[in-house]
């Protein structure tokens, strides 16, 4: 067991946060990928699901920090249920993960 789960949270949330500020400044960092990759093993350790908003700035498939030139994003609709929902639809180009957010 762990003890101090919070302590890991504020560390997840810190690495997370540097590596979409490395990404911005300094895009040439080799690291940036492995910052989010430890962020997400540290929160599989302690059994804690990460912030939706940390989710929709990350893929969580290659690790990438999602961007105007890795993404494509567009609104589909599907049924469920026999009832029309819409969905944005944000594809990972790296890697072609889809993740669906329902509006
Ligand atoms: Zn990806």
């Amino acid at each position: 067991m762990v003890k101090n789960k919070d302590a890991i949270k504020k560390k997840i949330s810190y690495l997370i946060d540097f590596a979409i500020s490395e990404n911005k400044s300094h895009k040439s960092n080799p690291y940036i990928k492995r910052y989010v990759k430890l962020a997400f093993e540290f929160a599989k350790r302690i059994n804690y699901r990460v912030p939706k908003e940390i989710q929709r700035q990350v893929c969580k498939n290659c690790f990438e920090i999602r961007d105007a030139n890795n993404t494509k994003t567009r609104i589909t609709r599907g049924k469920v249920n026999h009832k029309v929902k819409r969905y944005l639809q944000l594809h990972c180009v790296s890697c072609n993960y889809v993740k669906k957010i329902s509006i």
